[in-house]
């Protein structure tokens, strides 16, 4: 609401906040999650007792809090205390209704792990993984998994990762190996299968698996198997809880793991979004906003333009604006808020209460330690509030984060729902995928318009270009097909979800017409003006 001049704390969120941070945990850079977990005061090994979830009232609003009663285990870092720790959570499960806070572990009773806490009161220590479960004596730190006395090392040195510990890469030659894998992109959590071809794999799974990226550092996904032979294994690319956190398959490297734990080679997946099953039971959710922002002006503008791009994909259901609030946390309280406060997981955080996984109520609380921005273009300290708001909406319709970034500037870097926001950075509308994965929880009852326009050349002389067409907001992918006898044939030359198709191509006269597609069918064609003339330059 209020404009406060950049000041010296301006320029120190500016120098902190070059790295990308998660949108939904803490800040600190994809290269290096763990960083913000080494000011803990007391890293332990430590045993569930007992886990009991209430409904509390304060003055900051009504939640779910789950107490967490820990015995204490081995000490790796700090002073352990000589009785239980109690840990009180956000988020839990009472009677019928669910309280999920992203990136907030859950605790389960007997589960062992190492946690990183805060003391007296004592928390969790703010980092992105605060809880790391134990296996087989082990932890995954770091990428790898390590004994707990290496964890101990580590964190009593601080120290780069030593030379001698690299993982021996298990030869191909004498494992399994993987050729394809048929789709190669498709959506996790709605049980879309794959079919893996390859050699090597065993009659009998045993203990094999495939597993999926998560993301870089963290434990990979493993797929649900749906049948296994030596040459092919169909599984379904799968959504998961990973250490305690929502988790979804994102795009990233597939592999199958032998039961004897020897690896395969690796192939690319692309995943289109990760749905987490939730779902409003009605068609239009209403959310009220405090344009309590310090820092910038306008925010319930920025929010609306958020909610209308969800809402312009066509889907069967509306985000609305229903007026303003003034509290300044969020509270179970039978009102979808949006607001700016306290918190220390991220830019944002979104909560969401639900019964049997029909959503009764979402709210989303901005970090007011960020320095945010309405303008068309923010500062390279500001975080944009359009974009923001457009991923948490992402998480009320059901939408999980997806953390993989294969290189190719798109996958899952071009989409909403990527799991890491940037200052600066402006990403305003849904990547066609996205608009996929709100289509899948609340399916479009109309094709979506066809695309305004279609452009390519009338004459070419080097074989080589491109044809552009606009892009459709209620379109989950597009069709192009080209003709070489003036729209007497045609032929279908891309399916996907791009705006644009390069073409290399021999002399002759070519027509072009692109639709645009959704769960409930095609658009109309929209077809070129004339035929592109492609000749040989003299
Ligand atoms: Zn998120």
């Amino acid at each position: 609401m209020q404009c406060k001049l950049v000041s010296i704390l301006g320029l120190i969120l500016a120098i902190a906040l070059v790295g990308p941070a998660p949108l939904a945990s803490l800040p600190g850079t994809e290269s290096d999650p763990e960083e913000g977990l080494l000011d803990a005061d007391l890293v332990c090994e430590a045993t569930v007792l007992e886990t009991r979830s209430e409904w509390r009232e304060d003055e900051q609003g009504r939640h779910i809090y789950t107490r967490v009663r820990l015995l204490p285990g081995r000490r790796l870092k700090g002073n352990l205390p000589d009785q239980t720790i109690q840990l009180d959570l956000q988020g839990g499960t009472v009677g019928p209704i669910t309280e999920r806070v992203s990136l907030t572990p859950v605790f389960r009773r007997g589960e062992r792990a190492v946690v990183f806490l805060r003391s007296r009161p004592w928390r969790l220590a703010a980092g992105a993984r605060a809880k790391l479960p134990i296996k087989d004596g082990q932890v995954l730190w770091k990428g790898r998994m390590i004994s707990l006395e290496r964890l101990a090392a580590r964190l009593s040195r601080r120290q780069q990762e030593p030379l001698d510990d690299q993982q021996t890469q298990q030869s191909s030659q004498t494992g399994p190996v993987l050729y394809s894998i048929e789709p190669a992109t498709g959506p996790a959590g709605v049980g879309a299968e794959v079919n893996i071809v390859g050699a090597g794999f065993g009659q009998v799974r045993g203990r094999g698996f495939v597993e999926f990226f998560y993301r870089t550092g963290r434990p990979k996904i493993s797929a649900l198997i749906l049948s296994w032979s030596e040459k092919a294994v169909r599984c379904t690319v799968p959504v998961d809880v990973i250490e305690g956190y929502s988790a979804s398959a994102s795009s990233g490297p597939i592999a199958i793991v032998l039961a004897d734990g020897i690896r395969s080679n690796e192939l690319p997946f692309r995943v289109t979004f990760g749905y987490d099953g939730s779902r409003w039971d009605k068609d239009e959710v209403q959310y009220l906003v405090n344009e309590n922002a310090h820092t910038c002006q306008d925010e319930g503008q920025a929010i609306e333009a958020a909610a209308g791009s969800w809402n312009r994909t066509g889907a069967s259901v509306r985000l609305v604006y229903a007026g303003p609030h003034s509290r300044a946390s969020s509270s179970y309280n039978g009102r979808n808020e949006v607001l700016w406060g306290r918190t220390d997981k991220g830019l944002a955080v979104t909560w969401t209460w639900e019964v049997s996984g029909v959503v009764l109520e979402c709210d989303t609380v901005f970090n007011d330690r960020y320095q945010w921005s309405t303008a068309d273009q923010p500062e390279s300290y500001q975080m944009d509030v359009q974009t923001v708001a457009l991923h948490e909406f992402g998480h009320w319709v059901g939408l999980r984060d997806l953390y993989g970034d294969l290189g190719d500037g798109e996958y899952d870097v071009a989409k909403v729902m990527y799991g890491f926001g940037s200052a600066g950075k402006v990403k305003r509308q849904p990547h066609p995928d996205d608009v996929a994965g709100i289509h899948f929880a609340y399916p479009p009852p109309l094709p979506p318009d066809p695309p305004g326009a279609l452009e390519y050349p009338e004459v070419d002389l080097t074989g080589h270009f491109t044809v552009r067409w606009a892009a459709s907001s209620q379109a989950s992918g597009y069709e192009l097909c080209r003709s070489d006898d003036g729209g007497l044939n045609w032929q279908s030359i891309y399916i996907g979800p791009h705006t644009y198709m390069d073409q290399t191509i021999g002399p002759g006269m070519y027509r072009f017409r692109v639709r645009a597609t959704n769960a409930a069918g095609p658009s109309e064609w929209l077809e070129g003006q004339w035929d592109c003339l492609v000749a040989a330059a003299d």
